[in-house]
């Protein structure tokens, strides 16, 4: 696009292609971005909530996943329109802020955007309506920290932290062990927390998905878990006191470069190549075993010389071990990466209590644990479950309950989930708007609205008639002053979020408010919309 004048010094835009771009304007392109957004919220809402339904997305190559997770649907889409990417980046950064609440943000947005596609058929103007969103967002902001409580993470075994990871995973496909995967979320956060600092490193916690078994099956190992076992099946299954030689050179002798020859021209030159090459392999291992390392572990292979050769020496070795897994053992066992031969030296190992070869189930599969590392605390969740499918899904749930409980661990401050907060925030805005004499009001009555959305929303998903259940909880909350009230999707014979205990976090909720706003407001200043034709 460029800016041209004509012969009076009269300015307009010259579209490059002219003929193959798409051009829309005003209120054609508010209305038309909104609608796109519209259709990815509509389409997760269904989603939202313990009886939300999971969707199944099969990607151009075939894979199937089945998910509940919002974060993972938007990804798995395949979305084109631009204005609807943005609420595929708006599910993203709640999942790397927060980790919970993909759907939820999403949801809001939806709503927001419904409202502002009346309000701009009233005739409001796109800024005005941003502008009273924007102030309905921080009376829902500070009410939400005026309803907040602060928990005591340690008191009863940590129930509350367990009740929070319960609400995280009852909406998941794998919500009927929440009990149990909850206890070993939380015991895995605590075991690599630091809680004077309240901060934890979830690089820490290793999850590791293993088909077979059932998800009952699901274990929480202190220690890093590897898939892999010793390369010989001969050599010791178990390394006590291991001293761990991390390498990511291949266990090889260099290989020519393209542009060398070797020319062998009689049997003599053979031999003294093959000798030469013995000898690297002999060198190597030696390096290894002089430095006092009792266990060699290599990011790369080796060839069955190389093997022969280290079970010979008495060095277990594990080939193939991925880098991920190279950069976890190196922080947990103090161990350095080395890139060479020539530079182990004794310092750079790393140290563990034991690594050893461990078997699960009937099946022959081996897996290593190394455990008791030197430096930090690292632990492994093993997940089982039947299929891919079901380990993949129970691998992003239990990733959600993880963040759930760091987040508790950094702010211990809770609010009421079952659409409860929402519903208290969507009463405090509208007692707001009914202060703000000019047209904002009608943006923020309307911002009300869409918080009442979720409520109604998670009604909808439970079967139950959305208008009377959010009528009725919203009339409670007023008269009883008891912003705890929600929606009982379990149908447990309450409304009381406290009572069912139902705990979200505040910054989960704060920042599903903020980032849902934000989005919205931006979706709202696009006024012309260039694209190739084809969109
Ligand atoms: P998200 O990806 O946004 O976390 P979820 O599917 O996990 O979406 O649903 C979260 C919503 O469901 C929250 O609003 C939460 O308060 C609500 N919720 C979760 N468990 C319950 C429950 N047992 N009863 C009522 N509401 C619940
Ligand atoms: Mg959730």
């Amino acid at each position: 696009m460029s800016l041209a004048f004509d012969d009076y010094g009269r300015p307009y835009i010259i579209l490059r292609e002219q003929g193959s771009k798409k051009r829309m304007k005003g209120l054609e392109a508010y209305k038309s971005n909104i609608l796109a957004a519209k259709a990815i919220a509509n389409t997760l809402s269904s989603s939202l909530g313990p009886k939300g339904m999971d969707k199944m997305l099969v990607s151009p190559d075939g894979d199937v996943s089945v998910t509940n997770d919002g974060a993972t649907i938007v990804e798995k889409m395949e979305i084109q329109h631009p204005t609807a990417k943005l609420l595929v980046e708006l599910s993203q950064s709640q999942d790397a802020e927060i980790g919970d609440g993909t759907t939820g943000v999403v949801v809001l947005a939806g709503k927001l955007l419904e409202q502002a596609l009346t309000l701009l058929d009233k005739g409001i103007h796109p800024l005005k309506i941003s502008d009273g969103f924007d102030r309905a967002c921080d009376v829902a902001i500070k009410h939400l920290e005026t309803i907040s409580e602060e928990i005591d993470i340690q008191a009863n075994e940590h129930e509350a932290l367990i009740q929070a990871a319960c609400t995280a995973l009852g909406s998941k496909v794998v919500s009927k062990r929440k009990r149990e995967l909850g206890k070993i979320a939380v015991t895995a956060v605590l075991d690599v927390a630091d809680l004077n600092r309240k901060d934890v490193n979830l690089d820490l916690i290793k999850i590791q998905t293993k088909t077979g078994g059932s998800v009952e099956d699901t274990r929480l190992i202190s220690g890093i878990l590897i898939d892999k076992d010793m390369s010989h099946p001969q050599m010791v299954k178990e390394v006590n006191d291991a001293k761990i030689c991390l390498l990511t050179c291949p266990f090889e002798p260099p290989k020519p470069k393209t542009k060398h020859n070797i020319n062998i021209s009689s049997a003599e030159d053979y031999k003294k190549l093959y000798q030469q090459e013995q000898q690297y392999f002999v060198d190597m291992v030696k390096l290894v075993k002089d430095s006092g390392a009792n266990i060699a572990l290599c990011q790369w292979g080796f060839d069955d010389e190389a093997n022969h050769l280290l079970l010979q020496n008495n060095l277990p070795a594990v080939r193939w071990v991925s880098g991920t897994d190279v950069e976890l053992i190196a922080m947990a066992t103090g161990a350095r990466i080395i890139p060479r031969f020539q530079e182990i030296t004794p310092e750079k190992l790393g140290k563990a209590g034991s690594v050893k070869e461990v078997q699960f189930g009937t099946s022959n599969e081996r897996m290593l644990v190394i455990e008791n590392c030197q430096c930090t605390k690292a632990v492994t969740i093993l997940i089982r479950g039947g299929s891919q499918m079901i380990v993949d899904e129970a691998k992003r749930s239990i990733h959600d309950a993880i963040c759930v409980i760091r987040n508790l661990i950094k702010d211990n401050r809770i609010v009421y989930g079952g659409g409860s907060a929402e519903l208290a925030c969507a009463i405090q805005v509208l007692q707001y708007a009914d202060e703000v004499s000019s047209v904002e009001q009608y943006a923020i009555r309307s911002f009300a609205d869409a918080l009442e959305g979720i409520p109604s929303c998670l009604a909808d998903n439970c079967g139950l008639n959305p208008i009377t259940s959010v009528a009725q909880a919203k009339a409670r909350q007023l008269q009883e002053n008891n912003h705890r009230i929600g929606i009982d999707c379990m149908e447990l014979g309450t409304t009381d979020m406290k009572e069912q205990r139902i705990y979200e976090t505040l910054s989960s909720k704060k920042q599903q408010i903020q980032l849902a706003t934000q989005v919205v407001k931006m979706i709202l200043k696009i006024d012309d919309v260039i694209a190739p034709d084809d969109y």
